[in-house]
C-alpha cells in the first residue's frame, strides 16, 4: 500500500497514512469552515489505527470540540491537522496537508445547507445538505 506524507507549515508536524481512505469528501459546515479558514475542508477519513505521527508530537494541539470530536492542529503555525471521531475510531485528516498524490479524490459534499454564500459548487459530486453520511 502506498503511503502518502503530511505535513504542516512549518513542517514540524509531519504524519504518514495509506493513500487507502474510507471516504473522501468536502465538508461546507460552518465549524470546518472556521477551524480551517476555508470555504470548505476537504478530508479523507479511516481508521484511527492507521495513522502514524511521524514527528512533532509536541507540536500536535487538540481542541476538543464535542463530545466526539477532537480537532488537531500545529501549535507553532497553526494548521489544522485532522478531526479525530471518538466515538467511530477515525481520523479524519485534512487533504490539504498532504505532500503526495492521491490515487482518488473527494467525492462527496456535506453539510451544503450552510456552505459559504460566495462559494458555488461546480463539480457534479453528490451533495447532501446535512451530514456527514459516513462519520
Ligand atoms: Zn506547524
Ligand atoms: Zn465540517
Amino acid at each position: 500500500m502506498k503511503k502518502l506524507v503530511g505535513s504542516c507549515l512549518c513542517r514540524k508536524v509531519q504524519i504518514e497514512v495509506p493513500d487507502d481512505f474510507d471516504y473522501m469528501g468536502n465538508c461546507h459546515c460552518s465549524e470546518c469552515r472556521k477551524f480551517t479558514g476555508s470555504d470548505y475542508s476537504s478530508v479523507g477519513g479511516l481508521s484511527s489505527e492507521k495513522f502514524r505521527l511521524i514527528s512533532g508530537d509536541e507540536f500536535i494541539t487538540i481542541y476538543p470540540k464535542s463530545e466526539e470530536t477532537e480537532l488537531a492542529f500545529c501549535s507553532n503555525c497553526g494548521s489544522s491537522l485532522y478531526s479525530r471521531k471518538l466515538k467511530t475510531g477515525k481520523h479524519n485528516i485534512r487533504l490539504g496537508i498532504l505532500d503526495d498524490i492521491l490515487k482518488h479524490k473527494p467525492n462527496f459534499h456535506i453539510f451544503t445547507g450552510s456552505k459559504a454564500p460566495w462559494n458555488e459548487i461546480t463539480d457534479g459530486s453528490k451533495q447532501f445538505e446535512n451530514g456527514p453520511i459516513s462519520s
